[in-house]
């Protein structure tokens, strides 16, 4: 079954005490998340065991990590692998998110090879892909994609696809207050199921949760994720502020 997800990805942002009242905060609604749907937090990693204390209880409310290093263990200082991530109760993992590509100069290639880590441990890479203004303003945006996803995925069995959860993010629309229409949002999203579907056939396609990430906030969430192929959001800024990914969680379809 195709997930519906809303997902937080924190960055670098909130001291520990900020990050406890953030959550409590969102953990005053009530939500009764349906089967098909998660609300997944991206947080800075020291913030990992008191998320999953806050979650617990939650149905189908689920930390993660913004990224971890590519093998499992060894003389790698400051890293993080999957595994000590998966020995925490961490089970997704976001990969390849465009500030990782930028600033720390994460290649296809690498990327490949955290996929595959996230996925040997039985996690789930939150796969993020997207393309910068320029391409965007070249109208070549469905061929950088495509690129991206050949090059970090489709070395995958269609076994191994169906744990992964991709991430569409221009890079154009993070954190610039600037959001993809939602029907340049459904185009591109339905281009993306196309191209996994010409890979791995299109019952495989249809189950992949294909997230939109770019400035997504409770104003525009209902429509965006009313798309055809939009299956919620990764989510920046408005995940900082409790109202406002309380209703990105309930705007999930
Ligand atoms: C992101 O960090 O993945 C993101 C989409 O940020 P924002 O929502 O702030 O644009």
């Amino acid at each position: 079954m195709r997930k519906q997800i809303a997902a937080a990805n924190w960055k670098m942002n909130l001291t520990l005490s900020e990050a406890g009242t953030l959550l409590d905060e969102l953990l005053k609604t009530p939500y009764s998340l349906k089967e098909n749907q998660e609300a997944i937090f991206a947080v800075p990693a020291p913030y990992i065991p008191l998320t999953i204390e806050k979650l617990s209880g939650n149905n189908n409310f689920f930390v993660a990590a913004q990224n971890c290093h590519q093998k499992t263990s060894g003389a790698y200082t400051g890293e993080v692998s999957a595994t000590m991530f998966a020995s925490m109760g961490v089970k997704h993992i976001v990969i390849g998110h465009s500030e990782r590509r930028e600033y720390f100069m994460e290649s296809d290639a690498l990327l490949a090879e955290k996929v595959d880590a996230v996925l040997t441990i039985g996690s789930t890479p939150i796969f993020c892909c997207g393309e910068p203004l320029a391409i965007r303003e070249a109208g070549a945006q469905n061929d950088f994609v495509a690129e991206q996803l050949k090059s970090s995925l489709f070395h995958l069995s269609a076994e191994q696809l169906l744990n992964v959860v991709i991430a569409y993010e221009p890079i154009w629309a993070i954190g610039t207050g600037k959001t993809a229409s939602s029907e340049q949002a459904q185009e591109i999203h339905a281009f993306i199921r196309t191209v996994l579907a010409a890979k791995y056939g299109q019952a495989i396609a249809d189950q992949i949760s294909i997230l939109y990430g770019g400035s997504v906030k409770a104003a525009n969430a209902v429509e965006l994720f009313s798309q055809k192929d939009v299956d919620g959001g990764l989510v920046g800024g408005a995940s900082l502020i409790a109202t406002e990914f309380t209703a990105i969680i309930k705007a999930l379809k």
